[in-house]
């Protein structure tokens, strides 16, 4: 009897968490008094993201194209667990000022638990994040951080995890004004909810939702939007509504005759998550000092990405050159024994980011920033792996040695665990040793 109820509730709380996915949730289930009480929707749903890409994959296979491509996936996935385990060392920050606006300047008193604060909270998080996410678009400083969701040159789902990890220190400007009525715990609510339903939007196994396209966003608008094509620059930028793009004049509707190129018009050959993270911010900066005027200097930070003196046409406006469909994707094709390391040592840090997220509120701060650190550089050097850098078996020898001489002081081991470390740092000394190089087969 005990195990039916344990059951029963177990499948009611997956199928809430799944139609939180899709913003399929009842209002009163999730109103929050507090922003302490309201729950990390957004880490709580990573099985479900993976268990979506595995079968997003599987989709993509039996519909006769090439499924999700591992290097660029796992690049996904690192740049998403860059930015939830940096939240775990920032727990909110980003969030403090809309909490003291709200307390000292709010102009409205909103009933926390109602259901029509709850529906002006989800609407309010969607319009501010489409004046955010264009303004991302269009203001170069911005389009720095934003532009890593966009690094991808596949489109799938993992690009909906694919996220700058200082996008939300900027963004939250944005959703300021909301401040003034809605409460902090309401809005970090729909914040979550908006990021959940754009997980699945990235996909191409899905070609249109009927009449659904009129006011949502969905996986045939967002595919625009993620495109390189002339045709697809600053478009579509809705969160769960498109309503807002044809309110605003920058809704594109996806054709038939459209192939799409995705990624950047500039593409990064690079798996790192590091330098996909950074290179942008770098450029700004070297854009900024070129110039000599002060006008020209904030130009070159705050107009549009294509501005340069003396030139007013936008990306948009330029013919569509035809070498853009001619373009090879970038590619690096590993040994299959170093594939198997990979994968075992990802799998690996991703369980250690789990019980992380778990325990983290019981363990010391030095204990958290030294294992947030530590997943940092993993997820790093795994993209150096992925990218065959000569770098390589140098920073993994020294990342797995680590493990075993200091993360072992604040945590503890298990000895197979210890030795499987211990080994893979000696194999990989052993390789800088002989100055040897992953051998991967590189294409671009
Ligand atoms: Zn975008
Ligand atoms: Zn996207």
């Amino acid at each position: 009897m005990e195990s039916l109820c344990r059951n029963s509730t177990h499948s009611s709380e997956v199928s809430k968490g799944l139609g939180r996915m899709f913003y399929l949730v009842n209002p009163q289930d999730t109103v929050f008094e507090t922003q302490k009480e309201v729950p990390n929707f957004y880490v709580q749903s990573w099985p479900y993201f993976f268990t979506f890409l595995i079968l997003e994959h599987i989709i993509l296979k039996l519909q006769g194209k090439k499924g999700i491509r591992l290097n660029d996936g796992i690049t996904s996935i690192s740049n998403g667990l860059l930015l939830e385990t940096g939240r775990l060392l920032w727990r909110g920050g980003e969030a403090y000022l809309y909490t003291w606006i709200y307390t000292n300047w709010r102009l409205l008193e909103l009933p926390w638990d109602s259901t029509v604060t709850w529906l002006l909270a989800a609407v309010g998080v969607d319009f501010f994040y489409y004046w955010m996410h264009r303004a991302c678009h269009e203001v170069h400083v911005l389009w720095a951080h934003h532009q890593v969701h966009h690094t991808s040159e596949d489109f799938n789902m993992g690009v909906g995890i694919r996220q700058s990890v200082l996008q939300g220190w900027c963004g939250f400007i944005f959703y300021l004004p909301l401040a003034l009525a809605i409460p902090p715990a309401q809005f970090l609510v729909h914040h979550q909810f908006s990021y959940l339903y754009m997980f699945w939007i990235h996909t191409e196994t899905i070609k249109s939702l009927g009449p659904l396209e009129y006011i949502l966003n969905t996986p045939s608008h967002h595919r625009i939007h993620h495109g390189s094509n002339p045709y697809c620059i600053d478009v579509n930028y809705g969160g769960v509504l498109i309503l807002w793009d044809k309110l605003f004049g920058t809704f594109r509707a996806e054709q038939e005759e459209d192939r799409i190129v995705y990624g950047l018009i500039y593409q990064q050959p690079s798996f790192n998550p590091l330098h996909l993270q950074t290179y942008y911010t770098r450029y700004v900066m070297q854009k900024y000092k070129s110039f000599d005027s002060w006008k020209h200097k904030l130009q070159a930070v705050l107009d549009r990405p294509s501005w340069k003196p003396g030139n007013t046409i936008r990306f948009r406006d330029m013919e569509e050159d035809p070498a853009i469909h001619a373009q090879v994707k970038y590619n690096v094709i590993l040994p299959k024994w170093c594939t198997a390391y990979l994968l075992t040592h990802y799998g690996l840090i991703l369980y250690g980011f789990h019980q992380l997220f778990l325990y983290n509120s019981e363990l010391p701060t030095t204990t958290v920033a030294i294992l947030v650190l530590y997943i940092f550089a993993s997820l790093i050097i795994f993209g150096m792996i992925l990218d065959a850098s000569p770098k390589a078996p140098f920073y993994e020898a020294l990342r797995c040695l680590s493990l075993v001489l200091v993360v072992k002081l604040v945590v503890p081991l298990s000895s197979s665990l210890e030795l499987l470390y211990v080994l893979s740092g000696v194999f990989w000394l052993s390789y800088v040793g002989a100055y040897s190089e992953i051998k991967g087969l590189k294409l671009d």
